[in-house]
């Protein structure tokens, strides 16, 4: 089995990869090494080191055949996309594409997407589901809803089996502080360097905190699932970021000291993504709670 993987030196990218590889499969990474890095590459992927709006990547592909593409590398960072939008525009959007007419050239079995329940913008309701209206409230979120029109089209029209993954707030090891890194990678940064904790707004906001590992086995759940359809990749628990203060006290040896700054711009409140719809349609479910995810997280660094 053939499987192409973009962003497969990053964070989620680099772990999928290795359980591609332990599975047995021949992988392909596409990264142009911007946030991700070459020491978290497994040694066994043949790396590609391309940006994926290069429109030599439909020729790649034509030749290579994968029979699937796992579509993760992006740019993922709120704050760049509110400054640069035609950028994140052009990797979020022109690259997906290209990946797209990758595969009008050379039919896969399954085209698996990284979306975010950024998508959804701050929607009052305490647990979205897929049919939840999409309405971002950030650049970075409107690129990915583009992007998952343009796959539902290109499958529509030239039938390119896919699955939409729409994460929760993803953690985990490799994670980094860098750009937007996740609050999870950003607090234990500042935890290694005994440095005091920066809280935006009130603390309150919460997330669907959901341990890399999780995700990995849900894309490959996804991969194998016939049919086209979205998903939310999730716990469908909340955390918020003082309740995860709380729990790394348990973890730290040392006192955790923290101050509160302004709400950002583009931020989300509440975000909890119900997981019923992947428990029932691709027997799959997180197998890490919060404490476990960190724990791991943790021990890692
Ligand atoms: P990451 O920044 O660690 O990984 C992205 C990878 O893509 C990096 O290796 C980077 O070098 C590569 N890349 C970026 N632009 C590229 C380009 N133009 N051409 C080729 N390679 C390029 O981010 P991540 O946290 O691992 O996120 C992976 C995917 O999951 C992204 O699509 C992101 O939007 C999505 N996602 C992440 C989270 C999260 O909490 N981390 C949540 C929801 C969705």
């Amino acid at each position: 089995m053939k499987a192409f993987v973009t962003g497969g030196a990053g964070f989620i990218g680099s772990h999928l990869t290795d359980s591609l590889i332990e599975m047995g499969a021949d992988v392909h990474v596409i990264d142009n090494l911007s946030s991700g890095e070459q020491g978290f590459l497994n040694p066994s992927a043949t790396l590609h080191q391309i940006d994926i709006t290069d429109p030599t990547i439909i020729e790649l592909i034509a030749d290579h055949k994968p029979d699937y593409i796992f579509h993760l590398a992006a740019q993922a960072d709120v704050k760049q996309s509110t400054a640069f939008p035609s950028e994140d525009l052009k990797t979020n959007l022109t690259g997906t594409v290209n990946l797209l007419e990758g595969c009008r050239k050379s039919p896969v079995k399954k085209f698996v997407f990284a979306s975010t329940s950024a998508v959804y913008g701050n929607n009052p309701s305490k647990k979205l589901t897929e049919q939840s209206p999409v309405k971002p409230i950030s650049f970075y979120g409107s690129s990915k809803a583009a992007a998952e029109m343009y796959i539902k089209l290109y499958s529509e029209f030239f039938s390119i089996p896919y699955s939409i993954l729409r994460y929760g707030n993803v953690y985990g090891p490799r994670q980094t502080a860098k750009g937007e890194g996740g609050v999870i990678a950003v607090f234990l940064e500042k935890l290694m360097k005994n440095e005091r904790l920066k809280v935006n707004g009130d603390g309150r906001q919460t997330r669907d905190f959901i341990y890399v590992q999780d995700i990995v086995d849900a894309n490959i759940a996804a991969s194998l699932h016939k049919g086209n359809d979205t998903f939310h990749i999730s716990t469908g628990a909340t955390t918020s970021i003082l309740e995860l203060i709380d729990l790394l006290k348990e973890l730290h040896p040392s006192p955790i000291e923290y101050d509160h700054s302004e709400d950002r711009i583009g931020d989300i409140k509440h975000s909890c993504l119900t997981n019923t719809k992947a428990k029932k349609i691709l027997k799959w479910k997180p197998a890490h709670s919060i404490m476990e995810g960190l724990s791991k997280t943790y021990t890692s660094r």
